[in-house]
């Protein structure tokens, strides 16, 4: 994004940034995923495993990092899938 986006409420310059997703391997940027969510089907020696957070299948290929923009004066978060 070439240009600094404004906040829609107060019309003010918007802080450039973005939302840390923390996972075990250590901290990455949060993504955007073409489609629906696919459940990934995961198994340990033959047997499927029944997960209780279940993992989602991607395919990196269509992805998109994203960019949130910040309004300073109401907070307001707004982002893009660059
Ligand atoms: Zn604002």
């Amino acid at each position: 994004m070439s240009t600094t986006p404004q906040c829609a409420d107060c019309g003010k310059d918007m802080e450039k940034g973005f939302v840390p997703d923390n996972t075990f391997l250590g901290t990455l940027q949060t993504g955007w995923h073409p489609g629906d969510p696919e459940a990934e089907s995961r198994t340990l020696f033959g047997m499927q495993l029944k997960n209780r957070t279940e993992t989602i299948h991607v395919d990196e290929s269509g992805t998109r990092k994203i960019m949130t923009y910040r309004c300073p004066t109401c907070g307001l978060l707004r982002s893009y899938a660059e």
